[in-house]
């Protein structure tokens, strides 16, 4: 068989972790499989090149900070190609651009493009184990480029598309997909399978045990995936297109998305158009908005409220404020003290009553509901963030409780 292994920071985050993660990949390869391992930056290595950048230049252009984020993954590989050596596993290390990873030019945020399998057929044809550095690629003018916070899983999930791997398994300091996050949620169950749509819904939705980019990536070329512990050696979730018991569940999981801000404009004229212009200056920021909501007009004014990202924000605020006499509106507010809890399912199609239950069990932990949104397999409500924890506990008990 061949297999894409990728395991998280957390998992090799130090020596002896890193020495756990090439003991799994040592097994994998002796019982005789081709293997292929993506390989995130140690532990908080990320965040803290983030920081160092902060110290120099609070304002530093991406192109920079995608060269210095890299060099995270780029120790990862070697330290683990170091620890296969030990091993007498034979293998070799490889940058994304050495593996022809080639994206787009969205620095710190980068679309995967086209890969180049040769290189990578090549090691493994010579009977190696080929560590490739997760979360890079480069432009067509051979720029470093990054995927965005969590990238490495859509990597490997590009990798094991590209080389129809029969597997590619994400490793993670958790068992597998649970119904919620069980650091938040102690009585999250662990989930033995998962739709594509249903995963790309709880990833997008704001579980970061997977990238939703990978999800999206691994539903289009019906990669077999795979979450599982690199500390505990036990099966965990298996992502794919149908799942055996779907019917048998209304809801699969509810996530967290605190990484949001609401923004409304109050006060703006009630005619028509207004929308188109107020949503056309954000388009052409390519911010990215959520939840909408507009109230009914009173008078001659009416106001909309949305969401976008928290990084968005402030960018958000400043095209809005430029574009106020075009727009007409009286002004604006922002909050990034909210959250949003979403609750999941392809098994909600068929059963009315999923939003019901959740309003009812937010309303008996007293938390106050500022946004709705749905889809058909969705339902998220935007709250203050100070009740998110709470919220989702009372959510997941609703649905998986006793
Ligand atoms: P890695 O470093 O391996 O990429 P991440 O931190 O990105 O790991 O993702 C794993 C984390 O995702 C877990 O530690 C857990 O706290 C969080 N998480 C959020 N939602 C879920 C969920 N539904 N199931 C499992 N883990 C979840
Ligand atoms: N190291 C990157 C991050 O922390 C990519 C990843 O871990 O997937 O976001
Ligand atoms: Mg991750």
């Amino acid at each position: 068989m061949l297999i894409v292994q990728k395991f998280g920071g957390s998992s090799v985050a130090d020596a002896q972790k890193m020495m756990r993660v090439a003991g799994i990949i040592a097994d994998t390869k002796r019982a005789g499989n081709d293997v292929v391992v993506v390989l995130s930056a140690q532990g908080d290595t990320t965040d803290d090149l983030l920081d160092k950048a902060a110290e120099i230049n609070p304002n530093a252009s991406k192109r920079e900070l995608d060269m210095l984020l890299t060099t995270g993954e780029q120790i990862s590989i070697a330290l683990c190609a170091m620890a296969l050596e030990t091993m007498d596993v034979p293998a070799v290390s490889l940058t994304g651009w050495q593996v022809g990873m080639r994206t787009s030019s969205d620095f710190g945020n980068a679309r995967i493009k086209t890969m180049d399998t040769a290189r990578i057929r090549d090691e493994l044809d010579a009977g190696k184990v080929v560590i490739v550095a997760g979360f890079q690629g480069v432009n067509k003018n051979d720029e470093i480029t990054t995927l965005g916070r969590g990238g490495s899983d859509t990597t490997a999930v590009a990798i094991a598309a590209r080389l129809h791997a029969d597997l590619c398994q994400i490793y993670t300091d958790v068992e597998g997909v649970y119904t919620a996050d069980p650091r938040i949620v102690p009585q999250a169950r662990k989930l033995d399978e998962i739709t594509y749509d249903e995963m790309l819904e709880l990833a997008s939705m704001g579980a970061q045990v997977l990238h939703n980019r990978s999800v999206e990536m691994a539903k289009r070329y019906n990669v077999n995936m795979e979450v599982l512990s690199s500390y505990v050696r036990k099966s965990g979730t298996i992502v794919r297109e149908v799942v055996k018991k779907m019917e048998e569940t209304k809801v699969s999981g509810v996530a967290k998305d605190e990484k949001i801000a609401r923004i409304a404009l109050v006060g703006l004229n009630d005619v028509p158009g207004v929308a188109f212009k107020v949503f056309r200056v954000l388009a052409k920021e390519k911010i990215n908005v959520d939840i909408i909501l507009q109230s009914i007009g009173r008078g001659d004014t009416k106001d909309i409220s949305f969401t976008v990202s928290k990084s968005d924000m402030d960018r958000a605020v400043t095209a809005l404020e430029a574009a106020k006499d075009t727009i007409g509106f009286d002004h604006i507010t922002v909050s990034d003290k909210v959250a949003k809890i979403s609750v999941v399912g392809a098994g909600m199609i068929n059963s009315p009553g999923v939003a019901v239950q959740m309003f009812e069990a937010l309303y008996n932990a007293h938390v106050n509901i500022h946004m709705i949104s749905t889809s058909e397999i969705k339902i998220s409500v935007l709250i203050d963030s100070a009740q998110a924890d709470v919220a989702m506990r009372a959510v997941h008990e609703a649905f998986f409780g006793e």
